[in-house]
């Protein structure tokens, strides 16, 4: 929590000249613990949101406009606030700032000049949401207390997402942000937009393992599996008309019909449905304590992505078949979007110390970088920090 205290009132003042008392808002980043690219298709998944956090001081202004500067890219960008409404995305940062301006600005809510000092724990492009966490921020930034239901906040921050910044995505990282609970993780269904908050086994640790890679194809690879998935549906739809996504489908029906469905979409299809059900029986083994069985369905997870979904990449798989050799490893599988970014490991508590000294090792030995590794610890949502 390194920006709670002062520390980001005095660079915000600093940055902007301003003796200016900011209001200081926080939205957490969130690791997905299992059911990848499932909420696209509005099944489950299962995040927790992290404490690692992105921060954002706000205070009014009077220069007529929205500005923002962001500590991590020690970039400064603004807006007129009067152009917010018609503003266009211009490929940056800021986008996502501007993007979220502009859908409260639709939904009926004025944006008065202000300045907004943004600094974030969260790594970007590493899969563990740190553009939702700028969105979610931005957004109870500038709300400044104004009263906006839960769920719609999340609606949002993916609406600007997808419709400004251009990026397809689920709703899990906003909701997550939004929704975060600490000692809980999230089951979100993605179609009810509904949740419940499961307890994890208090004697295992979740950790994120950084790869420090992140290969360029992520986004349009994204837009091809979004396309892929719909076509698995346009094929399943011929012989069950009820099919409208592919939360639709049971697995032991695809089992049996899926010859009837490209072979392309049919992989993308196996993994979504599969993944989908990995998530009701994580959640399950969970609840029973049962790390093993946890572990099992990690490992059958990102099989799936790597084989079926192919959103894995080299050095991924060998962080995850790395991991699973050690011992007091349960699990490990990729998390996020894909192409890199982080694994996530469920490691016995007594085992996290060898685990990191060990993979650490063999990942530098192998790609001369050394992972970061993250204590992921579930935290709330969004809110005043
Ligand atoms: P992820 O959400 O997995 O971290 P994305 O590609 O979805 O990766 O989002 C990363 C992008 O979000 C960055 O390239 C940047 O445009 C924006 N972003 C996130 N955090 C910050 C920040 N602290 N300052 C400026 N931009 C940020
Ligand atoms: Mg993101």
């Amino acid at each position: 929590m390194a920006f709670v205290s002062g520390e980001i009132v005095d660079r915000f003042r600093k940055q902007f000249q301003s003796a200016a008392t900011p209001l200081v808002y926080r939205a957490p980043g969130r690791v997905n613990l299992i059911g990848e690219h499932t909420d696209y298709n509005l099944g489950y998944v299962f995040p927790i949101a992290l404490e690692m956090a992105c921060y954002i001081a706000i205070a009014p202004a009077a220069h007529g406009k929205l500005r923002v500067y962001s500590r991590d890219f020690d970039k400064e960008a603004s807006i007129a606030v009067t152009d917010i409404a018609s503003a266009k995305p211009t490929k940056q940062w800021s986008d996502y700032v501007f993007g979220v301006a502009q859908e409260l600005v639709k939904a009926g809510f004025a944006i008065e000049p202000c300045d907004m000092f943004v600094a974030s724990e969260v790594p970007t492009g590493s899969g563990l949401s740190s553009s939702a966490a700028l969105e979610i921020a931005s957004a109870v930034a500038l709300l400044g207390g104004r009263a906006f239901p839960k769920v719609e906040l999340a609606k949002l921050g993916q609406r600007a997402e997808s419709q400004f910044v251009g990026m397809p995505c689920g709703i899990m990282d906003q909701y997550a942000a939004v929704f975060g609970h600490a000692g809980a993780a999230l089951k979100i269904d993605c179609r009810s937009l509904g949740h419940e908050y499961v307890e994890l086994p208090s004697n295992v640790r979740i950790i994120a393992v950084n790869s420090l890679v992140k290969h360029e194809l992520g986004t349009s690879a994204y837009r091809e599996r979004v396309a892929e998935c719909q076509q698995a549906v346009a094929a399943l739809k011929e012989l069950d008309p009820k099919i409208e996504s592919l939360r639709d489908v049971a697995l032991d029906f695809f089992e049996r019909v899926q010859d009837s469905v490209p072979m392309v979409p049919r992989r993308r299809a196996r993994h979504i449905i599969s993944d989908t059900q990995r998530v009701v029986d994580l959640a399950t083994a969970a609840r029973k304590n049962d790390l093993a069985e946890m572990g099992r369905l990690f490992v059958a997870s990102h099989r799936s992505m790597q084989y079926d979904y192919q959103i894995s990449c080299e050095e991924i798989d060998f962080l995850v078949d790395s991991a699973i050799k050690i011992p007091g490893v349960y699990g490990s599988r990729m998390t996020g979007g894909g192409f890199g970014g982080c694994t996530v490991n469920l490691v016995a508590p007594e085992a996290v110390d060898t685990f990191r000294q060990q993979l650490s090792a063999l990942y530098n030995a192998r790609y001369q970088k050394t992972p970061a590794f993250y204590d992921c610890l579930p935290a709330e949502g969004a809110g005043l920090a």
